[in-house]
C-alpha cells in the first residue's frame, strides 16, 4: 500500500487542550498533584491511538510475520509492512528498503558501526568524527571499535553557548577520515545542529555521515533526501511511539554493500553448513522475529504527528521555549546551560547551591517531572565544568501554565535550601 497524504486525512487544527485529551497519562496525579510532564527528552507520553493499536494489534491480528501463509500471518506482515512505509514517507526516504526496524537510535549506531567494520571499512589509524555534545550511545560504539581496530575518534568542539564550532570540524578531516556520526539535536542543551552543513563538507570528501536524530523526530520535519545524510537512527518512544522499536535509515547502495548485523531467521535467503546467502534489504538487518506490534505502534505514532502540521507543532514549542527560558533566567541564581541560537524546547539549569538531584526530588512533591544528572552525555557536562544539570524538556502537549508551575516549585526549592 502506499502512503499519501490523503492516508491521514485533514490536518488538524494545533489546539493543546484537544492534544492533551489525546493522551490520558496527562489527566493522573501525581503525589496528589496533577502531573506535569517535562522530561520528554527521556521519553514521551503515548496518546490514544497508539495505545489503542497496540492492544487492538494483540487482541485481533496477533501473529508471526514473512512466514506464515495464514491469515493472521498475513494481515500482520501487512501491518507491519505498511508501518515501514509510513516511516519511509515521514522522513521521505527513496524506497521503503532504506528502512531498518531496530530497537532504537542506540542499535542504529550500534549496526552500523558494527557493520562497518565487519566490512573492514575501517583500519588501524583510520578516523571517525563525532562532537563533543554527543549521547554516550554514539560515542561507546566508536570506542568499542577504537579498541578493536585501533580507529581515532576526533570530537568536534563547541562555544560556551552549546553550539558546534563548524569552522573546527573541516581541520579535523584528513585522508585518514573514514566516518562522521553526530547529533541532529542535543539532548542535553536542545541545540539545533547544521547537520546539512556538516553532510555538505563531509561529502566533499567523499566520508559518509550518520545522523542521530533521537530528538529530532518529534519536534522537525525531517527530510533525509533533503539533508542528504548517509544514515539516520532515531527512537519510536521519543516521537509519541512505543519502547523497544527505532529506525535505521540508510541509503540502499551503502546498506546492499553492508554485511549483516546479526544473523539468525528472516534475514536469509538460503542456508547450509557450507555456504548461506542473505535476504535483500532491509530484511538482511532484521534476524529473527521483529518488534512487529513496536513497528506497528510506531506506524500509529506517525499517523498522530502527521495529523499536524509540523510548522505549528515547531511554533508553539519555540513559545514553550521562550516563555519558559524567560521565567527560569528570572529566578535568582538559576543558571541556563546551552545557549544556542538555533535550539529545541530543553531547559537545561544548575541553581546555585542546590544540587540538581535534590531539585528533581523536591520538585517531584509537587508532580513534576524533570531529569536530572548527565543526561548520558557526561564529557559535554564535563565541558561545562559540572557534574549534572536539571532539564525541563518540553512536547507539543505542555503548556505555559506548567512552566509557571515549574518555577514556583523551583523557588519553593530555593528557599528551602537558604
Ligand atoms: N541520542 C540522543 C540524542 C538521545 O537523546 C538518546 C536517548 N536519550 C539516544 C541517542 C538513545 O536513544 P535510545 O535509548 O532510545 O536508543
Amino acid at each position: 500500500m502506499e502512503v499519501t497524504e490523503s492516508t491521514y486525512g485533514k490536518t488538524r487544527i494545533f489546539d493543546v487542550e484537544k492534544i492533551r485529551n489525546d493522551f490520558p497519562i496527562l489527566s493522573r496525579e501525581v503525589n496528589g498533584k496533577p502531573l506535569v510532564y517535562l522530561d520528554n527528552a527521556a521519553t514521551t507520553q503515548k496518546p490514544y491511538s497508539v495505545i489503542e493499536t497496540i492492544s487492538h494489534y494483540y487482541k485481533f491480528n496477533n501473529a508471526n510475520i514473512h512466514r506464515g501463509l495464514h491469515f493472521l500471518s498475513e494481515v500482520a506482515t501487512e501491518e507491519y509492512e505498511k508501518a515501514r512505509l509510513k516511516v519511509k514517507e515521514f522522513i521521505n526516504a527513496l524506497s521503503a528498503s532504506e528502512i531498518i526496524f531496530v530497537r532504537g537510535t542506540t542499535e542504529g549506531i550500534n549496526l552500523v558501526a558494527e557493520s562497518l567494520s565487519r566490512k573492514n571499512h575501517f583500519e588501524e589509524g583510520d578516523e571517525v568524527i563525532i562532537s563533543h555534545m554527543e549521547h554516550h550511545s554514539n560515542i561507546i560504539p566508536w570506542q568499542l571499535l577504537r579498541d578493536e581496530k585501533g580507529i581515532v575518534l576526533k570530537v568536534i568542539p563547541i562555544n560556551d553557548k552549546g553550539e558546534l564550532i563548524l569552522e573546527e570540524f573541516e581541520k579535523l578531516i584528513t585522508p585518514k577520515t573514514k566516518f562522521v556520526s553526530v547529533v541532529h539535536v542535543s539532548n542535553t542543551l536542545g541545540t539545533v545542529n547544521p547537520v546539512k552543513e556538516i553532510v555538505d563538507i563531509a561529502h566533499k570528501y567523499d566520508i559518509p555521515v550518520l545522523l542521530d536524530g533521537a530528538q529530532a523526530t518529534a519536534h522537525l520535519k525531517i527530510d533525509v533526501q533533503d539533508l542528504g545524510c548517509d544514515f539516520y537512527a532515531f527512537s519510536g518512544h521519543k516521537m509519541f511511539g512505543p519502547t523497544g522499536i527505532g529506525v535505521l535509515y540508510g541509503k540502499a547502495e551503502l546498506l546492499e554493500e553492508m554485511p549483516p548485523y546479526q544473523g539468525g531467521g528472516e534475514m536469509i535467503r538460503e542456508v547450509s553448513f557450507e555456504k548461506t546467502t542473505y535476504n535483500d534489504i532491509p530484511h538482511k538487518f532484521e534476524a529473527g522475529t521483529p518488534n512487529i506490534v513496536g513497528g506497528i505502534g510506531l506506524g500509529a505514532a506517525i499517523d498522530y504527528l502527521r495529523s499536524f502540521n509540523f510548522t505549528e507543532i515547531h511554533r508553539y514549542e519555540q513559545e514553550l521555549l521562550k516563555y519558559g527560558t524567560k521565567l527560569l533566567s528570572d529566578i535568582e541564581g538559576l543558571k541556563i546551560i546551552g545557549k544556542a541560537e538555533n535550539k529545541n524546547a530543553v531547559i537545561s539549569f544548575v541553581i546555585d547551591g542546590v544540587h540538581p538531584y535534590d531539585i528533581g526530588t523536591i520538585i517531584d512533591t509537587d508532580g513534576i517531572a524533570i531529569r536530572t544528572g548527565h543526561h548520558c552525555t557526561q564529557p559535554l557536562i564535563e565541558r561545562f565544568g559540572l557534574t549534572a544539570t536539571a532539564r525541563a524538556s518540553f512536547a507539543m502537549y505542555n503548556k505555559k501554565e506548567e512552566i509557571d508551575k515549574l518555577a514556583e516549585s523551583l523557588i519553593r526549592t530555593i528557599k528551602m535550601f537558604k
